[in-house]
Order: C-alpha cells, then structure tokens, then sequence
C-alpha cells in the first residue's frame, strides 16, 4: 500500500507553479479599502488616522509606526510563488517574484523593484546605524531596508517586511 501511494505520488507532473492559491498567501480582504490598486500608480495622501481604520494592526504598525517583523516569521520569506508582489497598503506593485532570492536574513529579499519610481528611499539613523529606508512610492507605507551586499546584476538587497507585501500571482 505504501508503495503504491509513493509510486502514485511521484507519477504527477511537477507542478511549475506554487500550488499554493493566491488567495491563500493575501494578507487581508482589501474589499473595504477604497485606495488598494495595482494598476493606479497616482500617488494617494490618506490621513494616518484612515489607515488605521482600514488596515489589519500588525500592517498599519509596521507601515506607519515603522515596525519590523521578526525574521523567518513572515509568510513571503521561503515563498517561491511566481508572480507579483504589490504594495499591502495600496496594492502598488512593488516586485516580481523573478527578482526574489534566497537570504538566509530572514525577510523577503530583492535584488530590484519593478519600475524605478514604485519605491522610495529615506536615510535611517536609527538604532545606532545608517541605513537606507523604503517606502512605497504610492502610499508613503514603510516597506523595509535596502542594503549593498545583493546579488548581481544590482549588487541590492531589498529586504521587506512579509507584512508589507501581497503576493498577487502571475497576471
Ligand atoms: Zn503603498
């Protein structure tokens, strides 16, 4: 019986895409969110007071509270889906799942954002160092840190909070 169930198994086609849906790996239901878009690349100005009213607490805390997850907690850091990864906040697409790469920092990991403007970068002195802060260019949200010991052919490492990101699948 083991056998067969193991020989079975193995008689599928390798699945080249995750299997995982994307409803599955979305973050929050987006439905009560009038400014979510991932074709709207206009700049949105929303009062923080807003935000907190729409977003789940732990995305409002890391996105304009400036949190940080802890490492290896995130849904997206292991995640190998194709696909797109947009902005949670309001749904800017931020990277492609072929710019992804595996860091053992704990934090989903990117060597490049899709369109130059899709992020913006802030000098960060906090906790004693200097670091280059991101933002979503479309909401202002915190996204995470950038840092210079990447992969080519950038030599970046856009390290962002699972938080921060919706994976919405290949379009
Ligand atoms: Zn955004």
């Amino acid at each position: 019986m083991m056998m067969a169930a193991a020989m079975s198994a193995c008689g599928q086609p390798p699945s080249a895409t995750s299997t995982t849906t994307t409803n599955d790996m979305n973050q929050y239901d987006h439905s009560n969110n009038p400014y979510y878009s991932h074709t709207d690349t206009a700049k949105v100005d929303v009062p923080l007071s807003e935000w907190k009213r729409l977003l789940p607490a732990n995305l409002y805390h890391i996105a304009f509270e400036k949190g940080t997850e802890r490492a290896f907690t995130g849904k997206y850091w292991d995640f190998e889906g194709i696909g797109t990864y947009a902005c949670a906040v309001c749904g800017n697409v931020l990277f492609q799942a072929d710019s992804k790469f595996a860091s053992s920092c704990g934090w989903p990991s990117f060597f490049q954002p899709l369109r130059k403007d899709a992020i913006l970068y802030h000098e960060d002195r906090t906790f004693g160092m200097v670091r280059t802060e991101t933002t979503c260019g479309r909401c202002g949200a915190h996204l995470g840190h950038v840092f210079e010991d990447g992969p080519k052919p950038t030599g970046l490492r856009y390290c962002i909070n699972s938080v921060s990101l919706e994976f919405i699948g290949k379009r």
